[in-house]
């Protein structure tokens, strides 16, 4: 049973030699009487957070720290092998909290959802169809209280999430801007997912001129990816009673010190609500965004994008990817087709 571990904690830009591919021994077979399940993983999910897990986490915190020398976990796509529970049976297929390894002894059974919907690729089950199209779905719909012709800007605006919210808010009839960082991301912006205009962040020494560009009457959204400077620039730029979403703020996950933001005030000049909030608490959405989602991806209204990475041995290099911008649309590991 192969397995990706983390060798120890992580300080600085996480790289591959973080992590170690290893041959397990741990025994996948159900005890007497156990409640569990044994999966075959076929696709793991590579998320950004999964790099704050990768350090000592301190305190209270929503997010515990992997066990150096123990496998990573994370979200993705299995097939179920044997059961011990009522809800789930050989064959099934699922989506939820797994571990970064061929096969898994699965306990904690709480994250995980049955898959019932097969015509569409599994692999989106660890993105449209999976957490990030729950952070999306409900972080526009519930958290930026849209309304039709509003001013959008997404950051990270090619990624798993951001690609979702951008087509959302195209459907909903916002004008929507996103940023990315290369020319190839910035095309598919424009031309895959139909954004009213992209540009590169990276090739802007002034982002607040920029965003003064895109949006000379200001921004009524912004659903916050990135943080730090971005956000900055993004405060002078917010009109009168907008909203900011801040789902992540990946450019700081790397930081010893996160960058101070300079211009919080506007949030009182401005009267901005900016709310934070975590896809965990959403999952009584998780239903409506299967009604909503799948018709638009059978009829071609929404378009998705991923980046496959074959076989776990390639995982960790992907997963650091995250963290230079080399994915392109949602990063996934494929570790067996089913
Ligand atoms: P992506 O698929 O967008 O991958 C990460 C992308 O972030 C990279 O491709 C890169 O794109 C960009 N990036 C990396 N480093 C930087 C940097 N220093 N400055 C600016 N951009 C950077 O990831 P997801 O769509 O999965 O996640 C997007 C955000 O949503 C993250 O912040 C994540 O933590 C957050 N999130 C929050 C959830 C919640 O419940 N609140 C749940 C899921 C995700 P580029 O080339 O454009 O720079």
């Amino acid at each position: 049973n192969k397995q990706v571990i983390l060798k120890d904690y992580v300080t600085g830009f996480p790289k591959e030699s973080d992590m170690q591919v290893i041959n397990g021994t741990m025994k996948l077979k159900l005890q007497e009487g156990s409640h569990g399940i044994v999966v075959k993983n076929l696709y793991l999910s590579c998320d950004p957070y999964m790099r704050i897990r990768m350090t000592r986490v301190e305190g209270p915190n929503v997010l515990t720290s992997y066990t150096p020398g123990s496998p990573l976990t994370g979200f993705g796509v299995a097939k179920v092998l044997d059961s011990g529970h009522p809800n789930f049976k050989k064959g099934d297929l699922i989506w939820g909290t797994t571990s970064w390894e061929e096969y898994s002894l699965i306990t904690e059974l709480e994250g995980l959802f049955k898959i019932e919907h097969t015509d569409v690729p599994l692999s989106y089950y660890t993105g449209i169809l999976g957490m990030p199209g729950l952070t999306a779905y409900a972080g526009f719909y519930e958290v930026c209280s849209p309304k039709k012709g509003e001013y959008l800007f997404i950051s990270a605006a090619s990624g798993a999430v951001g690609q979702l919210v951008g087509q959302f808010a195209k459907l909903m009839g916002c004008y929507v801007v996103g940023c990315a960082g290369s020319k190839e991301k910035v095309d598919l912006l424009r031309n895959k997912f139909g954004f009213d205009e992209a540009f590169n962040y990276k090739e802007e020494t002034d982002l607040d001129g920029a965003l003064k560009r895109y949006f000379p009457e200001g921004i009524d959204i912004y659903f916050e990816n990135v943080g730090g400077k971005m956000l900055d620039a993004v405060l002078l730029n917010m009109r009168d009673h907008g909203r900011i979403a801040v789902c992540g703020m990946v450019s700081q996950y790397n930081l010893a010190q996160p960058e101070g933001v300079q211009n919080l005030m506007c949030l009182i000049f401005k009267r901005i609500h900016m709310d934070g909030f975590a896809f965990f608490d959403y999952y009584n959405v998780y239903p409506k965004l299967l009604d909503v989602v799948l018709p638009y991806i059978r009829e071609g209204k929404i378009k998705y994008v991923e980046d496959i990475a074959e076989g776990l041995e390639n995982g960790p290099a992907a997963l650091v990817g995250l963290y230079s911008g080399r994915n392109v649309g949602k990063q996934v590991v494929l570790i067996a087709r089913e």
